[in-house]
């Protein structure tokens, strides 16, 4: 049962991270509530004072600034899916938007309360960080701007300090012969194994490769010792550096036996996603105007 709490709907980041400070731990930010609702419903937690973020104008909404992508940490995953220029400049992170959870979900679920909650079983912290993006993270009087792999500490639990907010992600563009791809695989409700690349090639060769693993382990992470085995090879001659870069990936993902699987079974599974993942950012590639 959802025992009663005090909900505020502050005007400014400024005026959020002040009822944060002065509520302290009896408050927590509350953007679609699809999570944190939820877990309040089922008595695992309790927070006397909800602020909600989604009243703060600017919080939420996609701009284009010189090719990056700002996404507003309010942003619905729907809106993301539906939007003109994440569809056309980012398709991969369209594709992975629209195949988060449910529609329902997705209609009130916010890009920032996916990766605020930290949950391992996530689409967007692990696609997101093949195209280096960064949190800039806010609180009353300073602002600071973090690799997005830092905000991730530990299962359901980042950086932020108690009267932070997530204010903004920004993605941007990979280079000219560039594309990502991003492949999950899952049987329960949220995905068991994601695996996100992205591929630049220059000349026939692989002139960078970024490789993120999530789900499997605590956190979603960048695999940069698995990105080195495939640099500099001809994109003809990958499938050896690309079996050793899926094993390396697999065993520094610290995977966990748990309910979607056994540690080994998903470590296997990042070798295969990573393959497909691969050939379909090439695809990519190949069928984009050449710049
Ligand atoms: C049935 C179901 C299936 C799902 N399947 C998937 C899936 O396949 N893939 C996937 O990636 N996800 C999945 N999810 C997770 C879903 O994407 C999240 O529930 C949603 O994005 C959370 O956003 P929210 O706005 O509802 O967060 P809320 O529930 O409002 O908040 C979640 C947490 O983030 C904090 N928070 C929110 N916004 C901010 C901010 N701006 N700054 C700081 N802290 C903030 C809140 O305080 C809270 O602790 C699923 C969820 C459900 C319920």
């Amino acid at each position: 049962m959802l025992r009663p709490f005090e909900l505020s709907e502050p005007t400014s980041v400024a005026e959020a991270s002040e009822l944060l400070a002065r509520h302290g731990d009896a408050a927590r930010i509350y953007a679609g509530g699809t999570e944190l609702i939820l877990a309040m419903k089922e008595g695992l937690v309790h927070y006397e004072h909800l602020v909600n973020v989604k009243t703060i104008p600017g919080l939420a909404g996609v701009r284009l600034d010189a090719g990056t992508l700002r996404l507003g940490a309010a942003t619905s995953h729907r809106a993301l899916e539906r939007d003109p220029l994440v569809r056309q400049h980012f398709p991969a992170v369209a594709r992975m938007e629209a195949d988060v959870a449910n529609v329902r979900v997705r209609e009130v679920g916010t890009l920032g309360g996916n990766l605020c909650f930290a949950e391992p079983h996530a689409d967007p912290g692990t696609l997101l960080q093949v195209f280096d993006a960064t949190a800039r993270i806010e609180k009353k009087g300073s602002a600071r701007t973090i690799p997005l792999e830092g905000l991730f500490v530990g299962p359901f639990e980042t950086c932020l300090e108690g009267d932070e907010l997530l204010t903004e992600i920004v993605v941007p563009p990979l280079p000219s012969r560039s594309a990502a791809a991003y492949l999950k695989f899952g049987f329960l409700e949220r995905p068991s194994v994601g695996v996100a690349v992205a591929v630049t090639l220059d000349d026939g060769h692989v002139a960078d490769a970024r490789i993120a693993v999530g789900c499997v382990g605590p956190v979603p992470r960048r695999m940069r010792e698995a990105e080195a085995e495939l640099r500099g090879k001809p994109r003809t001659e990958t499938g050896a550096a690309l079996a050793t870069a899926g094993r390396i990936a697999g065993r520094a993902a610290d995977a966990i036996t748990d309910l979607h699987g056994s540690a080994e079974y998903k470590e296997h599974l990042v070798g295969v996603l990573l393959r497909r993942a691969w050939d379909q950012a090439l695809a990519a590639i190949d069928g984009s105007p050449r710049r």
